[in-house]
């Protein structure tokens, strides 16, 4: 039996970090859904295509291929035959994928993608749109909350450990102005499904906020 777990919400409330230690737990395949979308918006980058254009965007997607696949563990993402996954985590594409994220054509593609790689496999896919529209079926889905300057502080920790040059108050503006443009845009916006549990984690570990959502699902499932 495939089992489907769904974890939406906005940046920076650890949706990633929970999904690969929950899938660890699990023996799942974990689905990063962000990081199609910051392949889409790599490409548009590296090509000087005008992401504010639709038409531009949509022209090009016949020129992009992702593979997602796994390396001893982990999960690498190919942008026509070349490894981005780490390219992809520079700041300046979180902005990009948010923009192409809104276009319906882009999406369509993706959503294909995902909701074939959850037709074989138990998965954990995390985005914004997988409890709404990707797995609307998910076994267990899970939007994950936490207070604005909590994820700022989570982001800018990441990035400077990453070695990139970021300002904290630079990350928080960011970060709103994404969640502004991931919740209000015409196509799949960022919104918790009518029967996910939203789980704040602003003050959990990342250890507590996994052991909180294993329950969940052991209730779910009957285990
Ligand atoms: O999750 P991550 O921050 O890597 O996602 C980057 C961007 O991709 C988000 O800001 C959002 O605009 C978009 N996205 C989306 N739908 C998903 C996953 C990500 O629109 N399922």
């Amino acid at each position: 039996m495939n089992y489907k777990i769904a974890i939406d919400g906005p940046s920076g409330t650890g949706k990633s970090t929970t999904a690969k230690l929950l899938a660890k737990e699990l023996s799942f395949i974990y689905i990063d859904t962000g990081a199609m979308y910051r392949a889409v918006g790599l490409y548009c980058y590296r090509n000087n295509i005008d992401i504010d254009n639709e038409e531009q965007v949509k022209s090009i997607l016949n020129n992009i291929d992702i593979n997602i696949f796994y390396k001893e563990g982990n999960q690498e993402i190919e942008l026509n035959n070349e490894i981005v996954s780490k390219e992809i985590r520079e700041n300046h594409i979180s902005n990009y994928a948010s923009v192409v994220s809104q276009y319906k054509d882009v999406r369509e593609k993706l959503v294909n993608i995902q909701q074939n790689m959850a037709k074989k496999n138990s998965v954990i896919m995390d985005g914004r749109d997988i409890g709404t529209v990707v797995l609307p079926d998910a076994d267990l889905k899970i939007y994950l909350v936490a207070s604005d300057e909590v994820r700022a502080e989570r982001r800018y920790k990441e990035l400077i450990e990453k070695g990139q040059d970021v300002k904290l108050e630079d990350i928080l503006k960011e970060l709103k102005e994404r969640d502004y443009r991931d919740s209000h845009r015409e196509n799949s916006p960022l919104k918790k499904a009518d029967d996910a549990v939203e789980l704040d984690n602003s003050n959990l570990s990342r250890e507590e906020t996994v052991k909180k959502i294993l329950e969940l699902f052991n209730k779910k499932v009957g285990k």
